[in-house]
């Protein structure tokens, strides 16, 4: 039994064929550069990786081309019997009102995505592309959609409200809707059943390009830092996070700068990008390590906004059991999780620094026994837990 599962971001197309109950994987692929005058895509099967380059024009284009590339290198899509591919996950950012769990994908559904647009331009434009290739191509399989805001549907109102004029935000609909979702739900779950407790008071730190904290009490959400889009929280590869809006103002204003060039440097030149000229976290340590003081500096304020969310989602949930570093830079940088605790140290969290040394690809605790809170590491895994959901969807 298999799951497909797609994940078409703003200009790549990721996808994996695994099976949902081990996560065994048998091919995945990538296709980036879409849209560019020389497109890549690489499909790995086993441990046979298969690379071409062309020009690909759109994310319908990447689909197909990658469809091609199963019906040529394998595995069979089509196959029959144990082989049969059960369902196709595709991973979808925004959810907005109309979706709180996972959804099999009829024209209604397609129709819903497509109104959401306005509320993730980057990205549903190019789910919608991914989900109608895939359709007219797999038509007897049945297609799931795996909302990253559907985690955090159960938000509390006091949550999901921003302080502006009620009518306005019910006609545009506006308010938190979170992002990252199936990697909060994924790791906290993790985390609960590795303690063999599920009544717990957590904090989840996915941190990777993207960043996104949450706030979970017995497996619902009931904070997260991601907002109307995922621009809100925490300070991100080329994303600014929290910030006054007059900013804005000041910029159209001041700096004659329009509405679309502020998004793009809110959205893609701030961050850690803007800060330290880079936004890989390995780039910036090295040049840590040699004392250099912009890329310093740059972490401090990274670190410092973490620690922000984990005082006030503390304060939110009366108490805190586990923080959990998850993605790109929670998973490798033992630096970053070190200097994010030590601020903690006044609070009786404490690291064991030879536990958080230790590379691992496992699920672990990096505390010490006497800390107040477990401080754990757990590999996110995005495409297993949209495959299992869209099993969970189908039957
Ligand atoms: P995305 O949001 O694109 O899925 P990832 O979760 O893959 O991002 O995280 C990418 C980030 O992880 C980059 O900033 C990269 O520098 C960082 N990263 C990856 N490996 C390491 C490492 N060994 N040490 C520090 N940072 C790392």
């Amino acid at each position: 039994m298999s799951v497909l599962v797609i994940n078409s971001g703003s200009s790549s197309l990721k996808y994996k064929l695994l099976e949902p109950a081990s996560g065994q994987e048998y091919a995945s692929g990538l296709v980036e550069k879409i849209g560019d005058t020389e497109g890549i895509i690489t499909h790995i099967v086993d441990d046979n990786k298969t690379v071409l380059t062309f020009p690909i024009a759109d994310h319908s284009q990447a689909l197909e081309q990658a469809l091609r590339l199963f019906d040529t290198h394998g595995p069979d899509l089509h196959a029959q019997g144990k082989q049969a591919i059960q369902a196709v996950g595709h991973r979808i950012v925004q959810g907005g009102m109309y979706f709180s769990e996972p959804t099999i994908i009829d024209d209604e559904v397609e129709q819903h995505i497509e109104e959401l647009i306005p509320l993730a331009p980057l990205h549903n434009p190019a789910h919608l592309a991914g989900i109608r290739v895939a359709r007219q191509l797999l038509p007897d399989i049945p297609h799931v959609a795996v909302f990253d805001t559907a985690f955090f549907h159960s938000l509390p109102k006091a949550s999901y409200t921003y302080a502006i004029d009620r009518n306005i935000a019910a006609k545009y609909q506006i308010r938190r809707y979170g992002a990252h979702g199936t990697s909060h739900a994924y790791v906290s779950d993790k985390v609960a059943r590795f303690l063999r407790n599920d009544q717990l008071k957590q904090i989840v730190l996915h941190i990777g390009n993207g960043a996104s904290a949450s706030a979970v009490i017995n497996g619902k959400a009931v904070e997260t830092s991601m907002g109307l889009t995922p621009l809100e929280g925490l300070v991100m590869g080329t994303r600014c996070g929290d910030i006054d809006p007059t900013v804005v103002f000041h910029l159209y204003r001041e700096a004659g700068m329009s509405i679309d060039e502020i998004d793009d440097l809110f959205n893609r030149g701030s961050g850690l990008k803007a800060l330290a000229g880079d936004n890989d976290m390995r780039a910036i340590k090295e040049r840590m390590d040699h004392g250099d003081e912009i890329a310093h500096d740059a972490v401090d304020v990274y670190v410092h906004r973490i620690a922000i969310y984990i005082g006030s989602y503390t304060a939110i949930m009366g108490g805190l059991d586990t923080i959990t570093f998850t993605a790109g830079i929670g998973e490798n940088s033992d630096v970053v999780r070190s200097l994010v605790i030590n601020k903690l140290a006044p609070f009786g969290v404490f690291l064991d620094e030879k536990k958080n040394k230790e590379p691992s690809k496992e699920a672990r605790i990096i505390s010490r026994d006497d800390s107040s809170v477990k401080v754990l590491v757990v590999p996110t895994n995005e495409e297993l837990s949209i495959a299992r959901q869209s099993i969970k969807a189908i039957n």
